[in-house]
């Protein structure tokens, strides 16, 4: 489904990513660890037309879309949940999920089928489909973040730090709704500053440190890995935070 292939980035003089390349498979669940600034939301972007590629390329179900534009790889089904959430604050919940509707158009959808779907996987946001997306908790918004990532109808999603700035009730509900939601066949990428709970819910997975890619495999054996342990999941590993 995705394969991307020598992927560089830089920002200016910064090379964030050197010759990475990964791949998703049809209906799989894969996950993209390591430390913080090692790359992997410029991975993300540079993946959904956010930031261009220097070198390489982004195949995703056989077409190049390298250099297309972020709306038009999101019409293909291929949609990011960025870091952050990006909730409309002052629209209501779900206003916020028909403008996902957006990125589906041009394949076929059925607006109150979208709604119904992400009402069923997160009923809180049917009690609240009235309020401001604003006023929601943080767990809540990322609900709603990717509540209107499906609405888009993805083949493929993206899913940036989804657990970041949760209690572990909330980060378990979401992770429960990412794993439910790859049973429905949708293939998923996470970044997650949670490595030990992302290699818990995933089949293989991919470290990157420092802009390029360390470690990759079955992520059932990269958790019992001692080096691993010891780097990103032990007592030793970085605390998850921002820069
Ligand atoms: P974190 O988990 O902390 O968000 P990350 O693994 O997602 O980290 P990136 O955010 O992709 O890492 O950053 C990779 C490198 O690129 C870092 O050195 C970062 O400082 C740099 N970087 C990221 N975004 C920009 C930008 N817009 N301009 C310049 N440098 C950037």
């Amino acid at each position: 489904m995705l394969k991307v292939s020598g992927l560089s980035t830089s920002y200016g003089g910064i090379h964030a990513l050197v010759d990475v390349s990964l791949k998703v498979a049809n209906n799989a669940l894969v996950a993209l660890i390591g430390s913080n600034g090692a790359g992997k939301t410029t991975m993300l972007n540079t993946i959904c037309g956010v930031v261009r590629a220097a070198h390489g390329t982004v195949l995703f179900d056989g077409e190049d879309i390298t250099y297309l534009n972020d709306y038009e790889i999101a019409r293909r089904g291929l949609l990011q949940v960025p870091e952050g959430r990006r909730i409309l604050g002052s629209l209501s919940v779900e206003e916020n999920l028909l403008l996902g509707g957006l990125a589906a158009a041009g394949r076929q959808v059925q607006e109150r089928q979208g709604l119904d779907e992400v009402y069923a996987l997160f009923p809180v946001l049917k009690e609240r489909r009235r309020a401001p997306g604003g006023v929601l908790s943080g767990g809540q918004q990322q609900m709603l973040a990717i509540g209107r990532a499906m609405m888009g109808r993805p083949k493929l999603l993206l899913l940036d730090e989804a657990s970041l700035g949760l209690s572990p009730l909330m980060a378990t509900t979401v992770f429960d709704a990412v794993v439910h939601l790859n049973s429905t066949g949708i293939a998923i990428l996470i970044v997650e500053q949670n490595a030990k709970r992302a290699l818990e819910i995933t089949h293989t997975a991919y470290i990157l440190e420092q802009g390029r890619l360390v470690r990759e495999g079955v992520s059932a054996e990269l958790a019992s890995d001692p080096s691993v342990i010891d780097h990103y999941l032990g007592r030793t590993a970085q605390p998850a935070g921002r820069h």
